[in-house]
């Protein structure tokens, strides 16, 4: 079976993604975040191991493909601890010369790959809030949000082009206006040229798992996506909200001058000239 596949977000009729490749060196993770959109189609996702003869997989595929842009990773994290014991993301990068790579992390190990970065490669972390408290209820195996940014400056520092993302935003948790602000702010001192954020689509037992450790919530939260709007096998929240909220980032991010996107939204606010950041690579 390939490990360098065409990207299909789940053949979302609503991604504005490029075309692109994507690979996966792991199958599941380690991080455990609540918001899983990967752990509703793949078995055992939670319990994160290699991919069977990843490195040699990947060589056979790069016979009949030499060129484009490669995401790494759209279900895993690609620096999660499995990499420390068998790189095999650091190996896909040193095979994956002549390609244009998204790296997309929670892991602040990314840094130790950072003598193959270049031109060519655009580092994205996903941080979506930074309230430790928060973070440890939702991402409760990441890294802590001072640990990534404190990895996405460096790399803006080296001179590495970085984005992040604010995805998901989850109603009543990690939503407020002030406490975005407050994250933007950080993030534009980290000087990432592009901010990418999403409302949280409802798939498998993510609205059970929000629930569990937010009960507090739970109620009003089910009955926003119950009323909210069905496209495909995901609950949105109504595009009224969903609106509302990401306007809110949008603004914030029009203060501070950095470009903005959505990702699977339907909403047309978007000022990046992409949404996952490949305009970066051209
Ligand atoms: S880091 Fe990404 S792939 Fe890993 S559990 Fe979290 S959302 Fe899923």
């Amino acid at each position: 079976m390939k490990v360098l596949t065409e990207f299909d977000p789940w053949k979302s009729r609503l991604c504005t993604c490029k075309i692109k490749y994507s690979l996966n060196p792991y199958v599941g993770c380690y991080h455990r975040c609540i918001y899983c959109y990967a752990r509703s189609y793949i078995k055992n996702h939670e319990k994160p191991r290699a991919k069977e003869n990843f490195v040699d997989r990947l060589k056979r595929d790069l016979k009949y493909v030499n060129k484009g842009i490669v995401i790494i990773s759209s279900s895993t994290d690609p620096y999660q601890p499995l990499e420390l014991k068998y790189r095999y993301t650091r190996k896909a990068l040193k095979l994956l010369k002549d390609f244009k790579i998204i790296i997309l992390t929670k892991s602040n190990n990314v840094l130790r790959d950072k003598d193959l970065f270049d031109d060519n490669i655009v580092i994205s972390f996903t941080i979506t809030t930074l309230d430790e408290n928060i973070s440890k209820k939702i991402e409760p195996y990441a890294p802590s949000p001072d640990k990534r940014l404190d990895a996405l400056k460096s790399l803006s520092d080296m001179g590495f082009k970085t984005t992040a993302r604010i995805d998901p935003i989850i109603p009543y948790v990690n939503d407020s206006e002030k406490s975005l602000e407050e994250l933007i702010k950080e993030l534009k001192s980290c000087d990432v040229k592009l901010i990418t954020s999403s409302t949280l689509k409802v798939r498998g037992d993510i609205l059970k798992k929000m629930c569990e450790k937010f009960p507090e919530i739970c109620n009003r939260l089910k009955k926003l996506y119950l009323n909210g709007e069905r496209y495909q096998n995901y609950l949105y929240l109504s595009k009224s909200i969903r609106l509302k909220l990401l306007r809110t980032v949008l603004n914030i991010c029009k203060k501070y001058n950095i470009p903005f996107a959505t990702c699977r939204e339907n909403l047309n606010i978007n000022t990046s000239m992409s949404c996952d950041g490949s305009h970066l690579l051209i």
